[in-house]
């Protein structure tokens, strides 16, 4: 008896009889033949279902069917040089296992975003996410890959916390039992320092919380973060390894998910330039670069959107800009001991306009410069009295950085807006479905 072979295998069962199981996401029908674009959850292919081989009754059924009926098919893997997998399927027999009773609501047409966003759950269906989800996949499985054979540790970091990790402005607060206020985590990265004294080597990757309050194509209010620390690091080895992962996750999507990114139409060229060791400015640089081209910005003003996009328009690889103000970022950053009015950090942004896709600094390691830090950011030293400990007792140097999957996922799939890039979106209007 024939077995059940998914659509991206068909190919190595030519004239063989096969089971196909999915769901007709279109159809196309004539007086005889009908035409059942199929997909299964691994790749699209045609289903040719004729009358004479199906029954006159039968196959007006199939002719009415509706999109999205789902089905079980038997039939035979032909040739088929115009399709995308290089075969189609004549059918013998087809069991109807659910026929809609209503239109499906997103068709070929062209539907707007909020209409979409409202149906992100049939939405996730259409062949454009469907692509991006298996990036994003390939994306996650790289990151993974590369730091189990890099020799690090996962160390999954909570998501309830009492210490703020970056700004007090975006965190989401709620009461905890009688313990009292804590909020969700924006980064991991306290914890990350925790457990790289005793492992060296950590990362983590999870959902991180900011309640970002303005309306941009980069932020969502749930996103997914990679994070990690090295004790012992310091900002050269730190740029470093965040070149060598972001080389790594290019490459494995070049050489594992190219027909997704071909099919999303993505300029493979442009990827395929990321590789070797990435073009560095410093922020004073940067600065200078943007107030020669007309920009109203000054020396301590965090860069925006529009400076990042113009000063990465430059390159094709990703940029790396470091050495940022200390009042610009957040209160962990080591002083860099040339100038102590800057912070041993960097950010990298994508090529291509997409912006900062890693933010990456040096951590301090003395007790008194953190203490001194946090007093100058208002924060209260009773709330990181564990962290502290950590400069108690076996401090040393230590750097991490972390890397935002989603920012990552819109670049690598060359996608303007971020909400195509998670399965279910949370902006900051919508959190449903
Ligand atoms: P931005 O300047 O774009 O607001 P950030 O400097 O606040 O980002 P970091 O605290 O450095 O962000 O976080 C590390 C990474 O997490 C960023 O480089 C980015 O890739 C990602 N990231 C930060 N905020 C968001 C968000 N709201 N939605 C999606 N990704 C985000
Ligand atoms: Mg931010
Ligand atoms: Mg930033
Ligand atoms: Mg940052």
């Amino acid at each position: 008896s024939s077995s059940w072979v998914y659509i991206k295998d068909l190919k190595d069962y030519l004239d063989k009889k096969i089971i196909l199981k999915g769901w007709m996401w279109n159809k196309r029908s004539s007086g005889k033949i009908a035409f059942l674009q199929i997909r299964d959850g691994y790749g699209f292919v045609q289903v040719i279902a004729e009358k004479s081989v199906l029954g006159e009754d039968f196959f007006n059924e199939i002719k009415k069917l509706k999109n999205e009926s789902s089905l079980i098919i038997e039939g035979t893997v032909k040739k088929d040089d115009r399709s995308p997998v290089g075969v189609e399927i004549l059918a013998e027999k087809i069991e109807i296992i659910h026929e809609p009773n209503e239109d499906y609501p997103i068709s070929n047409k062209e539907h707007g975003i909020d209409f979409l966003m409202e149906n992100r759950h049939l939405w996730l269906r259409s062949r454009k996410q469907f692509h991006i989800l298996r990036v994003r996949n390939q994306i996650i499985k790289a990151i993974r890959e590369f730091y189990l054979e890099n020799d690090f540790t996962l160390i999954d970091t909570p998501i309830f916390t009492g210490s703020i990790g970056e700004s007090a402005g975006n965190t989401f607060e709620m009461e905890y039992f009688d313990y009292g206020k804590v909020y969700l985590a924006q980064t991991g990265q306290l914890y990350l320092e925790a457990a790289c004294q005793s492992l060296g080597k950590v990362f983590n990757l999870g959902p991180t919380f900011r309640a970002e309050k303005s309306k941009t194509r980069r932020h969502l209010i749930e996103f997914w973060m990679n994070e990690a620390e090295v004790a012992f690091y310091e900002h050269e080895d730190n740029i470093k390894l965040q070149n060598d992962l972001v080389n790594y996750i290019v490459k494995s999507v070049l050489e594992n998910v190219r027909d997704d990114l071909e099919a999303l139409e993505r300029d493979i060229s442009k990827l395929e330039a990321v590789n070797g060791e990435f073009p560095r400015i410093t922020y004073t640089e940067a600065v200078e670069v943007l107030q020669n081209q007309g920009y109203n910005i000054n020396w301590g003003d965090d860069l925006g959107a529009e400076h990042e996009t113009k000063l990465s328009s430059k390159y094709d690889k990703p940029l790396i800009i470091e050495k940022y103000p200390k009042h610009a970022k957040a209160f962990y950053m080591q002083p860099d001991p040339q100038n102590p009015e800057v912070v041993l950090c960097d950010d990298m942004l994508a090529p291509e306009g997409y912006g900062e896709i890693i933010g990456a600094s040096e951590r301090i390691w003395k007790e008194e410069v953190l203490l001194k830090r946090l007093e100058e950011e208002n924060l209260s030293k009773d709330d990181y009295q564990w962290y502290l400990d950590l400069r108690k007792f076996g401090s040393v140097p230590h750097s991490g950085f972390g890397l935002g999957i989603e920012r990552t996922v819109a670049w690598i799939c060359g996608l303007e807006h971020i909400r195509e890039t998670i399965p279910f979106p949370r902006t900051l209007y919508r959190v449903y479905p």
